[in-house]
């Protein structure tokens, strides 16, 4: 089938190739000249594992071009996947539809009867009823469905070719069936198909987020309770996890979340509520959202306190930019919030993360960056845990403790095995759990 997918950052990149890859015809369109250019010699703007040799393989088969045309785009296809952003407003904790509206008032001009419009980016419920009704007037017989993304950064290839559910909101038995082809291969493995309306579909993702969210934020409320009270939040982790209502995962305390989806969707949730009168009912999430950031400043704080009151002088090594790992992205990374905050407060900071250095750069270039893990802590006055890294578990600590000005390890993600580290003469901390020395 033909179908153009419209933004080509981390959603549109993947959605793209991975249509391609199924069999289908499609053409990727972004605003950002640069990113199509680079898109169309089968190179990928994001690090995502499997996604170069992805889209290596679809660009050379043909089946997967780019432009920067919407009209090129109208021309081409009848079904149109809008995968383009939708951050916070710099004036709210609303999303900002700029992005949404304008592929919608691009395409408009161009499009003939009986086009699918499907969104994928994570909207405020109402929105597609919204662009349906926009688009009514400009090109009537248009249909606007909703079928929310639900990739995760770092396994965004595997979540896409095997989702773990598919979500589609439509308002004709045409668009369902469109999405039941175009999706016909998941589904014949097997995958869960829900087909609802599409302002059930676009709560479908808020919700999830929210819940995920939520957990997560419960454990890191626990975490400081077992500071307090000097309990270990690890064996209450795993011990509630037990429980198969409550399951183990989303369950470490640590750092807590960050990136572009689950702070700006837990914030435009509550907002697009209290817009439709529904405020109260999601207002623990405005307390998901403090706990949350609490811990970024409670990391701050415990390395304050490890280094005896100030910062000034003194070294830090910080493992991790990245939001999460399996990713370059650093968009409101925790790992980087604490880095610059370390750095403003007067420490001497130097970042490694295996993928995310560049970009991390980009924001934060007043931060020093090790290509190593080594060169990160020489002379170190404190290492700083920030992103769970895989390879951060392989770290030799009886090594690196030859290299440090002083062994003292802050593992905010809670991640690194506290024994060995304490074994080789470290001086553990991590949230909610006792020192390990
Ligand atoms: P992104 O910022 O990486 O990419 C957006 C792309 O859209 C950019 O390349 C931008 O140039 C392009 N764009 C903007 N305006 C355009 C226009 N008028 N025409 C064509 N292209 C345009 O964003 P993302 O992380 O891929 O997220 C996209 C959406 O998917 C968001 O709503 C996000 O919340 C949602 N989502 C993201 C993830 C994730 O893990 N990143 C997961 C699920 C859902």
């Amino acid at each position: 089938m033909r179908m153009t997918v419209i933004g080509t950052g981390y959603v549109g990149t993947v959605h793209a190739a991975c249509m391609a890859d199924i069999g289908h015809q499609v053409l990727g369109i972004d605003i950002d000249a640069e990113r199509i250019a680079s898109l169309s010699a089968g190179r990928a703007p994001i690090h995502e594992d499997g996604l170069d040799e992805l889209l290596a393989r679809t660009v050379a088969s043909g089946r997967l071009r780019f432009s920067t045309s919407l009209a090129e785009g109208a021309a081409f296809a009848g079904t149109h996947f809008m995968c383009v952003g939708t951050p916070q407003r710099p004036d709210s904790k609303a999303a900002d539809l700029r992005y949404v509206d304008s592929v919608v008032d691009g395409l408009a001009p161009h499009l003939r009867p009986g086009t699918l419009i499907v969104g994928k980016s994570t909207v405020p419920v109402g929105t597609a009823a919204r662009l349906a009704e926009r688009l009514a007037d400009m090109t009537p017989g248009t249909e606007v469905a909703w079928n929310p993304e639900f990739l995760r950064e770092g396994s965004a290839v595997e979540d896409t070719m095997r989702p773990e559910r598919l979500v589609v909101g439509v308002t004709s038995q045409h668009a369902e069936a469109v999405l039941r082809a175009i999706y016909a291969p998941m589904i014949a493995a097997g995958v869960p198909f829900f087909c609802t309306d599409p302002a059930t579909a676009e709560l479908v993702k808020v919700a999830a987020n929210s819940f995920l969210a939520t957990k997560i934020s419960f454990i890191n409320a626990m975490a400081e309770v077992c500071d307090a009270a000097g309990a270990d939040a690890s064996v209450l982790a795993r011990a509630i996890g037990a429980d198969s209502r409550i399951g183990p995962r989303f369950l470490a305390p640590g750092l807590g979340f960050g990136g572009s989806c689950f702070p700006k969707d837990i914030r435009a949730f509550a907002a697009r509520a209290e817009e439709i009168g529904a405020g109260e009912a999601v207002a623990f999430l405005h307390e998901v959202d403090r706990i949350n950031t609490r811990q970024r400043q409670r990391t701050v704080e415990r390395a304050r306190r490890l280094l005896g009151g100030s910062f000034t002088g003194r070294r830090i090594a910080v493992l991790g930019a990245a939001f999460k790992p399996g990713s370059d992205d650093v968009r409101d990374s925790p790992a980087l919030v604490v880095a610059a905050a370390l750095h403003q407060q007067g420490a001497e900071v130097r970042v490694h993360d295996p993928e995310a250095v560049d970009n991390a750069r980009a924001v934060h270039p007043e931060l020093t960056y090790a290509l190593d893990v080594d060169k990160a802590c020489e002379d170190a006055d404190l290492v700083l845990h920030l992103t769970d890294w895989p390879e951060y578990q392989d770290i030799d600590p009886a090594a690196l403790a030859t290299l440090v000005r002083s062994p003292v390890l802050l593992d905010a993600r809670n991640r690194l095995d506290p024994r060995s580290w304490a074994a080789a003469g470290w001086a553990v901390h991590a949230p909610g759990r006792p020192r390990l020395s």
